[in-house]
């Protein structure tokens, strides 16, 4: 008998395991269905003796101090800006756009913070409500910025106009003026000195933690005894679709490794205008592995189908309502507590889910 069953042994479920077993003695089981921990995150060593992440690229950025102090207890890190470039035209630019990347797309010599920001003044639509992506990158931006950057990758990556999608999905990526270069702005921006795998090997090696892989929830429910459940996966399956599919998008990935030491000059270069994939990651540049072959994966956005994960929540108006009918839903259920990027159906990241796993425990510590 357990105290408490959770679905998912991603970050969600991981830190949840975690903190209930340390610090309330609570015994728990945690299942997924992979055949491996780590959710979204995993990473692991190929046959070239390369670490790569098998489901994209996981970078490590947060303004948490508690996220941050919380995970140090299990890993020690490798500090590293995220640098990432952007391939327009056949040229690599700086990307976010910053002040090095007005002058080498548009072929001017702007010297100082107030000359790019002027320059970007004259090109922008200023808008302070911008009510979708689209309307967001041309009112930071304007329009030529917008063509070539961003309008081509984000039909590629979502399959829908940026005009029908939320604003917050292209105000991830920040705008500098300045000559500053790593893709987040937030305090904390690192690697996992071991991988993310190692990290949750420590996470869930409490003796209360009973850990099932390649088992899932549906088919097995009714075999485990436990008091509560948290689920950490999609939130419309736990309620077999009764309202309709909510929308996600997929990925493939092409993973290749190569005789030489290094592929590209950092870690991702994303190509908003090639046909098929958005992303080139070279993963030895975020990890500071030492090697003489290199392995580089391009990522491909299709659409979700059986047999493909779930790996992007579509954030557009359009899916509210449908999320809405299974959040009430889930708000009947005493004994269920739904957290994470599937089960909350947010485009949240590593540290937003991690932030929230230590929320939920603080308050279940609380009752
Ligand atoms: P997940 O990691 O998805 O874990 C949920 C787990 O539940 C899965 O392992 C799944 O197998 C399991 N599960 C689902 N249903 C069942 C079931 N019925 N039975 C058993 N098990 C089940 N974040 C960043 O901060 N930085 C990045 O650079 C970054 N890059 C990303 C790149 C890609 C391509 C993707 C897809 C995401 C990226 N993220 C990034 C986001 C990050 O992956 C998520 O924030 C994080 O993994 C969410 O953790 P989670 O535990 O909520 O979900
Ligand atoms: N985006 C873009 N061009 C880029 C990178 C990102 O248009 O070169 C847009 C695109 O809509 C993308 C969103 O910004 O989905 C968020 O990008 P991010 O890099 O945060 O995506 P993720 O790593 O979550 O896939």
């Amino acid at each position: 008998m357990y105290d408490f069953l959770i679905v998912g042994a991603g970050f969600s479920g991981a830190v949840l395991a975690e903190r209930l077993a340390s610090q309330l003695n609570k015994k728990i089981c945690v299942i997924d269905k992979r055949d491996h921990i780590c959710g979204n995150a995993y990473d692991h060593y190929n046959n070239d003796g390369i670490l790569i992440h098998k489901y994209g690229p996981h970078w490590f950025h947060t303004n948490s101090d508690d996220v941050f102090n919380y995970l140090s207890i299990f890993t020690e890190w490798i500090f590293h800006d995220h640098i990432i470039r952007s391939n327009v035209n056949g040229k690599l630019h700086p990307f976010p756009i910053n002040r090095n990347t007005l002058n080498s797309f548009f072929d001017v010599n702007l010297k100082s913070e107030e000359e790019a920001k002027e320059f970007i003044e004259a090109k922008r639509k200023k808008n302070l409500n911008p009510k979708n992506s689209e309307e967001m990158v041309l009112s930071l931006l304007g329009k030529e910025l917008y063509e070539n950057f961003y309008l081509n990758y984000t039909l590629k990556q979502w399959n829908i106009h940026p005009r029908e999608l939320a604003a917050s999905v292209t105000a991830r990526i920040p705008v500098r003026y300045n000559t500053k270069e790593c893709y987040f702005n937030d305090k904390y921006q690192a690697m996992p000195k071991y991988g993310y795998n190692k990290l949750f090997e420590k996470l869930l090696a409490h003796k209360n933690i009973t850990v099932l892989l390649g088992k899932d929830f549906f088919e097995i429910e009714k075999e485990i005894k436990f008091d509560k459940l948290i689920y950490t996966g999609a939130i419309d399956e736990f309620f077999d679709n009764c309202f309709g599919k909510l929308p996600y998008r997929s990925l493939e990935f092409e993973h290749e490794t190569l005789e030489r030491e290094y592929f590209q000059e950092c870690q991702q270069v994303n190509y908003p205008n090639e046909n098929r994939f958005t992303r080139i990651v070279e993963w030895k540049h975020a990890t500071h592995q030492q090697s003489e072959k290199t392995s580089i994966m391009r990522e491909l956005p299709v659409a979700y189908k059986k047999g493909r994960e779930k790996f992007y929540p579509i954030p557009m108006a359009s899916n509210n309502d449908i999320l809405k009918e299974y959040q009430s839903e889930a708000e009947k259920l005493n004994s269920v507590i739904f957290c994470g990027r599937l089960a909350e159906y947010k485009y949240y990241n590593m540290d937003q889910v991690i932030a929230r796993s230590l929320k939920i425990f603080s308050n279940l510590a609380k009752n």
